[in-house]
C-alpha cells in the first residue's frame, strides 16, 4: 500500500509500504478515507522530534473499519475518526479520565518517544484498542468535518476549557494557525465575548477576523500594548498559547490580567525556559500545558460540529492525493496552505 514516509530531516516520500495486520485482538484496521497534515507533523519534518526512517507519517485520520479483532464490538464498514493519541481504557490514568498520560498510550506516526505507533498518511492503518480510540462518525457529518475531531479541534477546545474561560470573558489566542483558529471558534462556542487573535500574518488574521475575533498583528504593532489599550490595560481573563516555545508562553503571561488563566498546547523542541516568577506570582497567574486530552474531549467537539455551531474545515486550503504529499508538507511548511487534506 502507499504511505508517508519520513525519509530523513526535511526529506518525507510516498512509499510502497506493507499493509497492517491485526496483532491484537483489540485492534481493527482502518481504509483511511482522509487524513491531514498537522502543524505536530512539521516538527517531526523539521527533526525536533525524532522519527525513523522509513516509518510512516500522520496522525489525523477517518476512514472505515476493514478487519475486527475478535474483541472488537465496532463492526466491519463503520466509518470513524480515531483518536489523534491512543488509550488503553483502564490503567489507573485513563480509570482517572486522563487518556493522554496513559501508561501505554502512544501518538500515530510520531516516533519512538511516542511509543512507535505506525502513522495513519496511508491507505491502510492498524488501530490498537479500537472501542477506545476510535469513535462513529455521526451520520449527518461529512468524513473531512469529523477529522478535525480526532486532534486539533478538541485540542483547541480542551485549551479552552482548561483554561476555565467561563461567559462573557475575554480571551486572547496566540497563533492564528489551524489550532488556533479552532481555539477562537472553541472560546466562542463556550461563551467568550471577546476573542483577540494574535498571530504574525497577515491572511492568517483575516481568517481569525472572519470568525469575530479582534486580530492583533505581532509583526507590525506590539502585541501587549495593542491588548492592553482594548483590555483597558487590565490584560485578558484567559491566553491560549497555540505556537510552541518559550516566546509565546512568555507573552501570554505579559497578555493576562491578575488572577487570569493560560493554557498553553504548542510543541516545541525546547525543553525548558526561564519560567516568569515573579509576575506569576504577583498576578497570580494558573499556567497549564499539556498534550490535548482527545478522549475527554471528542463527544463534545463532534457534537458542536453536527449542530452546526463549529465549522472545523474552514481552515481548508488543500485537498490532495496521498501521493501529492511531499508538496503538501512543502506548502504547509511555507505557510502556502493553511491546512492539507490528503486524499488515499
Ligand atoms: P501552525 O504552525 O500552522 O500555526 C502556528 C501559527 O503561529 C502560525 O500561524 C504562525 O504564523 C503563528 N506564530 C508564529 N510565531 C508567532 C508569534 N511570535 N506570535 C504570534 N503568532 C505566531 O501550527 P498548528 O497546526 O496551528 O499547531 C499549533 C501548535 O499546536 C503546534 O506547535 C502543534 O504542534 C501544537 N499541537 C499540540 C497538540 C497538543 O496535544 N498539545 C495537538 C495538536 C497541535
Ligand atoms: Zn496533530
Amino acid at each position: 500500500m502507499k504511505a508517508v514516509t519520513f525519509q530523513d530531516v526535511g526529506v518525507i516520500a510516498v512509499s510502497d509500504v506493507a499493509e497492517p495486520e491485526l496483532l491484537e485482538d483489540s485492534d481493527v484496521i482502518v481504509r483511511v478515507t482522509r487524513c491531514a497534515i498537522c502543524g505536530s507533523d512539521l516538527h517531526l519534518y523539521h527533526g525536533d522530534i525524532p522519527m525513523m526512517p522509513g516509518d510512516t507519517c500522520g496522525h489525523e485520520f477517518t476512514g472505515v473499519i476493514e478487519d475486527t479483532g475478535s474483541s472488537v464490538k465496532l463492526k466491519r464498514g463503520d466509518r470513524v475518526v480515531g483518536t489523534f493519541h491512543t488509550a488503553c481504557g483502564g490503567c489507573n490514568a485513563c480509570l482517572r479520565g486522563e487518556f493522554h498520560l496513559c501508561s501505554s498510550g502512544a501518538v500515530f506516526g510520531y516516533g519512538p518517544i511516542y511509543g512507535s505507533l505506525n502513522g495513519t498518511q496511508a491507505e491502510y492503518a492498524r488501530v490498537p484498542k479500537a472501542d477506545v480510540n476510535l469513535r462513529l462518525i455521526p451520520a449527518q457529518l461529512e468524513d473531512e468535518q469529523a477529522l478535525f475531531a480526532g486532534d486539533i479541534l478538541t485540542t483547541a477546545y480542551g485549551a479552552v476549557k482548561n483554561a476555565g474561560v467561563m461567559i462573557g470573558e475575554t480571551v486572547a489566542v496566540i497563533g492564528c494557525g489551524p489550532v488556533g483558529i479552532m481555539a477562537i471558534q472553541s472560546a466562542f462556542a463556550r461563551g467568550a465575548a471577546r476573542v483577540l487573535a494574535i498571530d504574525l500574518l497577515e491572511e492568517r488574521l483575516n481568517l481569525a477576523a472572519s470568525l469575530g475575533a479582534i486580530a492583533v498583528n505581532g509583526s507590525t504593532s506590539d502585541p501587549v500594548g495593542r491588548v492592553m489599550q482594548l483590555t483597558d490595560g487590565e490584560g485578558v481573563d484567559a491566553v491560549i498559547e497555540a505556537v510552541g516555545g518559550p516566546r509565546t508562553i512568555i507573552l501570554a503571561f505579559e497578555l493576562v490580567r491578575p488572577g487570569g488563566r493560560i493554557a498553553a498546547v504548542g510543541v516545541s523542541s525546547e525543553t525548558t525556559f526561564e519560567y516568569p516568577l515573579m509576575q506569576s506570582l504577583t498576578k497570580d497567574v494558573t499556567f497549564r500545558i499539556g498534550l490535548a486530552n482527545i478522549h475527554r474531549d471528542i463527544d463534545e467537539t463532534l457534537a458542536l460540529i453536527s449542530s452546526g455551531k463549529i465549522d472545523p474545515t474552514i481552515v481548508i486550503s488543500h485537498r490532495l492525493s496521498l501521493s501529492d504529499a511531499v508538496e503538501g508538507y512543502d506548502l504547509f511548511d511555507k505557510r502556502q496552505a493553511s491546512k492539507v487534506i490528503l486524499i488515499p
